[in-house]
């Protein structure tokens, strides 16, 4: 991977946002390849992807264009075990340096202090205790991260830019997927052989954790799987 330029590396804050809009201006349109390695070239080290195993197209993708990057898995405790063995196959067969954050907590120290199933009861505060703080901590040393958002995935995220700036973090934000259709994700999948979590094959079109994520019907909102009947649509990730 190359090293990050002086000229990234020592931008203030406010010379980051503006590398981050332009960037975005220039850069939508481009392969998601393209945006990667853009990425790798200007932030070298101070880059990170943050994966949850559910956008293997990005990793995938990610590895290629920029052999050696950083990648932050969260492992809430609630993982299928599918998630797991995508996330093992991608740190041992691909070309990607994976650190897995665990929660403050684990499980039943969690269930302890706040009552079993508390995804069930509190869900915006069991994603804050095991993907959000989880996620701050791991993006704390890196000045620009990579999601695998997409503008189709939600109501809440049809305006996001391939790269913009996370004002609240105070960091660049990548979404090179924002403007891929399912469609093609697909062409992506079957051109380039991508490995994919099991689950996609029994009909979970959108994986999170196990106890919030139930598969989908054809045909059906691929997100409409994720905390089914209630009225959370959002980890708190990228809120
Ligand atoms: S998705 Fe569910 S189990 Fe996972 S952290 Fe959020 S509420 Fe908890």
């Amino acid at each position: 991977m190359s090293t990050s330029t002086p000229a990234a590396a020592d931008l203030t804050d406010d010379e980051l946002r503006t590398l981050a809009e332009q960037a975005g201006a220039e850069l939508e349109g481009a392969h998601p390849r393209e945006i990667v390695a853009w990425a790798a070239r200007t932030f070298g080290p101070d880059l990170v992807l943050a994966s949850s195993m559910g956008d293997e197209v990005l990793v995938h993708l990610a590895a290629q264009a920029a052999p050696g990057i950083e990648v932050i898995f969260l492992d809430t405790g609630y993982h299928f075990a599918e998630t797991i063995g995508t996330r093992d196959y991608y740190a041992d067969f691909t070309p990607i340096h994976l650190t897995t954050i665990l929660p403050l907590r684990t499980v039943a120290e969690q269930d302890a202090e706040h009552g079993a199933r508390l995804h069930d009861r509190d869900p915006n505060l069991c994603c804050a205790l095991r993907k959000v703080e989880p996620l701050e901590r791991g993006l704390a040393p890196y000045r620009a991260w990579i999601t695998g958002m997409r503008r189709e995935d939600a109501p809440t995220r049809t305006d996001i830019a391939v790269v913009g700036w996370d004002a609240r973090r105070g960091k660049v934000k990548l979404n090179p997927l924002a403007a891929w259709t399912q469609a093609d994700v697909d062409a992506y999948v079957e051109a380039e052989g991508v490995v994919l979590n099991p689950l996609r094959q029994a009909g979970y079109a959108s994986i999170g954790c196990a106890p919030c994520t139930r598969a989908v019907a054809p045909g059906e909102d691929p997100r409409a799987g994720r905390w089914s009947g209630t009225s959370k649509t959002e980890c708190g990730l990228h809120t």
